[in-house]
């Protein structure tokens, strides 16, 4: 059995557990603030939730009180702004942001969510700039290849924008996550592993699934309770991620095998709740059918990716 995941590769580069701060930078998204949508994604819970982004220092020393059980002398963490689109604000104030989230010398590297479609080429020289001080994860929501399900789940933006954004950051020396979204209505398992085929062959460095779950207040809900939708139960959700990672390539890291959905909030499936039983479950099924990352690809595509 192997998988290239995010904690093993952490293990390899810092020597030991590298824990993740959550930070909020107050951006918006275009695709709910109007420019390019009021609705969001058809998923998203994040409605009226732009809060202005708190002090940076003492966002940090939150997020590190909230893991201190877990943590000791020496723990390195990733200063992580996760949620909406956190390229999505005038470089200058990004820049601030960022500088204060990458100052603390316990702070291993920056990861910044966003859109493919934010990247100007103002933020791009910004990032790079940043980059040159601690290394920068760039994670893109890309979800999905397929039109029918990016233009469903109202995504905004078309595939070129995504290989665009790839070769960017690349060619700037970013670290590049990419996000993929099982069980959007309409696909099938095929569909997915040709996803992650994809994302494993885009040039990015990372991958992080995450299961499509229905959180309340969403328009996903509305679709959910009116019969038009229906969630994946667990065995298929793992047999998909199994596909998608024999898909991908060995060297490629697995940042995440499944999301984590606000509990508060979640409809459905009901079993995603419990992330421990899900993973112990996952772990299980991956002994069981010996899983190899990028047992799929030809031995040209494996190579290709060598570090
Ligand atoms: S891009 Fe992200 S923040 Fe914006 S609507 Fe979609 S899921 Fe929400």
């Amino acid at each position: 059995m192997y998988w290239n995941s995010l904690n093993d590769a952490l293990r390899a580069e810092y020597g030991g557990k590298v824990y993740k701060l959550a930070l909020s930078s107050g951006c918006s998204c275009p695709n709910r603030d109007g420019t390019l949508g009021t609705r969001g994604c058809i998923f998203c819970d994040g409605a009226g939730a732009f809060a202005e982004a708190g002090d940076i220092p003492d966002q940090l020393a939150a997020a590190k009180a909230r893991v201190a059980a877990k943590t000791g002398p020496g723990t390195k963490y990733i200063a992580y702004f996760q949620s909406f689109t956190n390229t999505y604000a005038p470089a200058d104030r990004l820049r601030e942001l960022y500088t204060a989230a990458m100052e603390p010398a316990d702070v291993a590297a920056l990861s910044i969510a966003t859109r493919p479609d934010c990247l100007s080429p103002e933020i791009l020289e910004l990032l790079e700039g940043m980059n040159r001080k601690k290394p920068v994860w760039v994670e893109l929501g890309l979800q999905t290849i397929h039109p029918a399900s990016a233009s469903y789940i109202r995504r905004g933006y078309g595939l070129p924008v995504f290989d665009r954004a790839v070769e960017e950051l690349k060619d700037r020396g970013m670290t590049v996550v990419v996000h993929q979204i099982l069980g959007l209505p309409g696909e099938t398992k095929a569909m997915m592993a040709q996803t992650a085929r994809y994302i494993g062959a885009s040039g990015a460095d990372g991958i992080k699934f995450h299961l499509l779950h229905v959180l309340r207040g969403t328009d996903l809900a509305a679709e959910w309770q009116a019969g038009r939708v229906r969630v994946m139960d667990l065995d298929d959700y793992i047999a998909t991620l199994e596909a998608c990672l024999r898909n991908i390539p060995r060297e490629m890291v697995v940042h995440r095998l499944t999301g984590d959905g606000a509990k508060r909030d979640l409809l459905a499936p009901l079993w995603s709740g419990d992330k421990k039983r899900v993973l112990n479950a996952i772990h299980n099924a991956f002994r069981r059918d010996d899983l190899e990352q990028g047992s799929a690809l030809t031995a040209g595509e494996k190579g290709k990716f060598t570090k």
